[in-house]
């Protein structure tokens, strides 16, 4: 939200009671609609592609997956008629490639209630002086009141329009939702006429398929539900004049419906049928902006995957690879795969550890190595000593999971944990806590506030993720494993040389059997990553038998030897190989190793 737009709780109050004098459609119109029709209640659900170029469903946040899906669903005519409007969309001039995004759909009656009610609690608060009514509306106008709610109908949708060639939201003139501004009305005149613009066209391509707008939230439409019923009648009677002796008949299409009563819809995975866009993308979660980001951009560039980061955004997508990649903080980026709104992640395996995440690690990455250390101050006169000395001792930690884990197996029981989020090592200098469990990686921040690693819980590193639905579609499977094999020959060429150099024949075998001797592992601290490059050495062999030409001229004496090596290989073997008369020993860095 951008917080030039901020307005004071007296602006506020004055924009909102201005709303409810404006003929908008308020609480008390929707009240006196109260019928529904049994038959075309009959109509199904429908959940909404999250990928193509066509209409999509996509929550902007994941606060917004209350309803315990990732997927945004509506009813099956109301997602006919956004295709048709993405249609008609996508013919207007300018607007070739965009497409409309749904933000929100269905929410359950339960979850409504709730928001409700929340929202209810806070305006009371703040404006002690209204009457029921009045907070009523005004709570309305955020998140409707729950008897006349349309969202939990399935028939009332959230929408913008997104250009995808652009990868980028079309401006609006506010977010959606962002109830602090009073841009979010749809006549609003302090917006940009680009602005303007896009409202007018979201609004005529949705009302042209039957969908009523809403006045007070430029993204808010609604088809079948109270408010529609509402609105269209009150057109139709504008539109005859006085003669009340006409009958408008608009009635109510949907009824509110329960989560239980539509779930089983929702895994009902019609997804792939209606992707409009026939290029499956996998979504891959990464860090927005922290310790992992600048990393996991530049292992994806040098495996030939260009993201580009919209600062604002919350997705990319990428030309070179059937990719998107969705930005957001870390803590979130596991519990995202798991959830499968992300088929793939980049995250520190202590977050999935802490997380107890079920997705697949696929991959170690080999960079963000830290470990999880149980750290206590370094005063000599401590009365901690062992790990048994923390019985009874408090432990300050963002890591709770990990550290009741492990005290649980070192059987020491009576220890409160303190959870704390940022800034754990400085609880020990305040007397907050005795000891904390924290990520280290030098070790320097500890020093900084004099305390000393008790024990190492847990040793991290990046880590590639996977959910498991997704793993089991064969389709994705395949755009993950291919993503998997580029970034694995990066990563494996990273670690390897192509070396080239001068050997005299006469010590050709000695040097032949120096460079196909298998180096020894030289840092049992790395022994996670050597694991894995063990993994890679079947790859690599074959690259390692050393092909050796004859030099011209030299024949006799002399013949050149091209290999592949470790660069600490390298460096190790390096004396040997000089004692041994090896001239010009040249190394080049490999692009990429495919097998
Ligand atoms: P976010 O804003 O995304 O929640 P954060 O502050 O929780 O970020 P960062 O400090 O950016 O997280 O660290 C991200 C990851 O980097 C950690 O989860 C860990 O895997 C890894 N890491 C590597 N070294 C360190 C370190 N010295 N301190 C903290 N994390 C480290
Ligand atoms: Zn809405």
């Amino acid at each position: 939200m951008s917080s030039s737009e901020k307005i004071s709780v007296e602006q506020y109050k004055e924009t909102q009671l201005q709303r409810l004098e404006s003929g908008f459609v308020s609480c008390a119109d929707l009240l006196t609609v109260n019928d529904y029709d049994d038959e075309t209640d009959k109509e199904g659900f429908y959940v909404i592609p999250s990928a193509g170029d066509g209409v999509i469903g996509r929550y902007r946040s994941l606060k917004d997956m209350e309803n315990d899906t990732p997927n945004i669903i509506v009813r099956k005519s109301v997602y006919d008629k956004l295709c048709n409007a993405d249609r008609i969309l996508k013919r207007k001039s300018g607007y070739k490639n965009c497409q409309i995004i749904v933000t929100y759909g269905y929410r359950s009656p339960e979850i409504q209630a709730k928001l409700y009610f929340d929202i209810l609690a806070e305006k009371k608060e703040n404006y002690p002086s209204l009457s029921d009514e009045e907070l009523r509306e005004i709570v309305h106008r955020e998140i409707a009141f729950p008897d006349v709610a349309g969202h939990p109908t399935g028939g009332a949708v959230d929408v913008i329009i997104f250009d995808y060639k652009k990868g980028k939201f079309l401006d609006f003139g506010t977010e959606i939702c962002q109830f602090d501004s009073k841009n979010i009305y749809y006549a609003s005149d302090d917006i940009t006429p680009e602005a303007k613009k896009n409202r007018r066209i979201l609004r005529s391509v949705m009302c042209e398929q039957g969908f009523a707008p809403y006045d007070g939230e430029w993204w808010h439409f609604c088809y079948g539900d109270k408010e529609w019923a509402f609105y269209s009648n009150r057109r139709e009677l504008r539109k005859k004049g006085d003669r009340k002796d006409i009958k408008t008949e608009k009635k109510v299409l949907y009824r509110q419906k329960e989560f239980s009563e539509i779930s089983e819809i929702i895994y009902n995975d019609k997804f792939k049928t209606h992707v409009t866009d026939n290029r499956l993308r996998i979504r891959l979660a990464v860090q927005k902006d922290g310790r992992l980001t600048e990393k996991t951009l530049s292992i994806l560039k040098r495996s030939g995957i260009e993201v580009m980061q919209d600062k604002r955004g919350f997705l990319a997508k990428t030309d070179d690879f059937p990719l998107e990649v969705l930005f957001v903080r870390d803590d979130d980026i596991s519990k995202l795969v798991d959830a499968g709104v992300a088929d793939i992640g980049i995250v520190g395996e202590n977050v999935y550890r802490e997380n107890a995440s079920n997705s697949i690690i696929k991959k170690y990455l080999g960079f963000g190595k830290c470990f999880l250390a149980l750290a206590i101050p370094n005063k000599p006169d401590s009365d901690i000593k062992v790990l048994q000395d923390l019985n009874g001792k408090r432990i300050a930690t963002s890591y709770r999971r990990l550290t009741e884990e492990f005290l649980k197996e070192k059987d020491i029981k009576d220890v409160t944990i303190i959870d704390i989020a940022g800034s754990v090592e400085v609880a020990p200098l305040i007397d907050y806590a005795d000891a904390i469990v924290d990520i280290v990686s030098t070790g320097g921040s500890l020093r900084q506030n004099n305390l000393k690693v008790l024990a190492s819980i847990l040793n991290s590193q990046s880590i590639l993720i996977a959910n498991r639905k997704s793993e089991r579609d064969i389709e994705k499977k395949n755009i993950i494993d291919q993503l998997i094999q580029r970034i694995s020959s990066y990563l494996t060429a990273k670690q390897f040389k192509r070396v080239n150099m001068i050997v005299p024949k006469a010590s050709l075998l000695q040097v032949v059997e120096i460079i196909n001797k298998r180096e020894k592992i030289e840092n049992m601290d790395d022994s996670v990553e050597d694991n894995i490059i063990d993994v890679e050495h079947n790859t690599i062999i074959d690259m390692k038998l050393p092909v050796i030409t004859p030099i011209y001229g030299h024949e006799e004496e002399w013949c050149s030897l091209q290999t592949v090596m470790k660069l600490s290989e390298i460096w190790e073997k390096m004396e040997e190989l000089k004692r041994l008369n090896v001239a010009n020993i040249l190394f080049f860095d490999i692009e990429g190793i495919i097998n």
